[in-house]
């Protein structure tokens, strides 16, 4: 039986959070043994440029508490992303800059990873991505821990340990990836080929505070007061996601997950240790606007669910008060189909295959998620 651990922790204290994250890994047993004299790489979630404060990216404090429990144990510490945008050294200073990660590095002497290159690997694991590229660092590690950020995610729904790990395709490449895979089981189906490649020895959410709502970057942050910990990230997804009220069935990477016989998604079959979950009362994240319910599902022929649910998807939207012009959506747009009009983007929603990249990665919140007026109907 798989064990997720949890503690308390109800600050970014770094006496508070070195004490609960010490306790949140100690807990589970022989972790401690794989990772002596190690060199590891933790794979933070830095998205984009945000600030510790934004709730976007994995805190400061939980990472800095981490690099100083290897270095306990004699690990070589690396901190690394490839975050949305390119790849590149300057890139990725600011990034670290912006996030926290570069005060990391000069207090405990870990390292940030610079090296932009890639590798091309295979992956025997694979349903789908038998081959691909990767951030070169995690293949000159000895082993990855995934330090994920708990919050809600516009085209998965939940972003934690598993989706995290999209983070060592590096730069731009992502956007191909998305567009061979635009739609959320083909997605998922290659996030799982991801995590089974890359088999994080440890997986840690960063649940103190979370976002809800229209996550991964534009929701609402959340006090959740939380640490939680497992060799298992997908058992450790199954518990983050329940203690926010999603069920690992509305999950396509936990969908996924249970088809192929990884895991089955199912509570009981996890041993909690520390916290308990019963104890845990946190009321339900609201969900992302992008979440596309079907509520025609068996009641229609399977080719008339798909043209409903085709022509009721929610769409992106510019807010053109509040955008700075920046092409950011435009550059980042998988299928490239938005445009800079006389500064402003415009979309050819036809071609839009709804990954909500544009709505992730605009700095200034300007990509709003419009649902349908009859799912506003229904819904509200
Ligand atoms: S919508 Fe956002 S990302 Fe796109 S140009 Fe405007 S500010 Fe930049
Ligand atoms: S317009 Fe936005 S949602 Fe549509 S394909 Fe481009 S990035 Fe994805």
């Amino acid at each position: 039986m798989q064990s997720v651990s949890i503690e308390r922790c109800g600050s970014y204290n770094e006496t508070e959070v070195d004490l609960s994250l010490s306790k949140c890994i100690d807990q589970i047993q022989g972790v401690k043994e794989k990772l002596q004299n190690k060199k590891v790489l933790l794979k933070v979630n830095l998205l984009m440029k945000k600030n510790p404060e934004d709730a976007v990216t994995t805190h400061p404090a939980v990472v800095e508490a981490m690099v100083k429990y290897l270095q306990r144990l004699n690990c070589d510490v690396y901190i690394g992303d490839s975050p949305g945008g390119p790849f590149t050294e300057r890139a990725l200073k600011s990034i670290y800059n912006a996030s926290g990660m570069t005060k990391v590095a000069e207090n405990t002497g870990c390292k940030l990873n610079f090296d932009t290159n890639s590798a091309h690997v295979q992956n025997e694991k694979a349903k789908m991505l038998k081959q691909m590229d990767v951030i070169d660092i995690i293949t000159k590690v000895d082993c990855i821990i995934s330090m994920a950020k708990l919050k809600t995610h516009g085209m998965m729904t939940y972003t934690g340990a598993v989706k995290n790990l999209f983070g060592v395709i590096p730069g731009l490449i992502k956007a191909d990836y998305h567009l061979k895979m635009n739609n959320t089981i083909n997605f998922a189906e290659h996030l799982v080929d991801i995590c089974e490649y890359v088999s994080p020895v440890l997986s840690i959410i960063d649940g103190i505070e979370g976002m809800e709502g229209d996550g991964p970057s534009a929701g609402i942050k959340r006090h959740v007061g939380l640490l939680m910990a497992s060799e298992n990230p997908y058992a450790l997804d199954t518990v983050a996601s329940n203690i926010i009220g999603i069920k690992a069935n509305m999950i396509p990477t936990m969908i996924v997950a249970k088809e192929r016989g990884i895991f089955s998604g199912d509570l009981n079959e996890i041993h909690i240790v520390g916290t308990d979950i019963k104890t845990i009362n946190i009321p339900p994240f609201i969900l992302p606007k992008s979440m596309n319910i079907n509520f025609v599902g068996g009641m229609v022929p399977k080719f008339v669910e798909n043209i409903l649910m085709n022509r009721l998807r929610p769409k992106p939207v510019f807010d053109y008060n509040i955008c700075v012009s920046c092409g950011d959506c435009s550059r980042s747009c998988p299928a490239k189909v938005i445009d800079m009009k006389s500064g402003k983007p415009v979309i050819d929603l036809d071609k839009c295959i709804r990954c909500f990249c544009c709505h992730e990665l605009c700095p200034k919140k300007a990509v709003d998620i419009k649902q349908h007026w009859i799912y506003e109907k229904v819904f509200k």
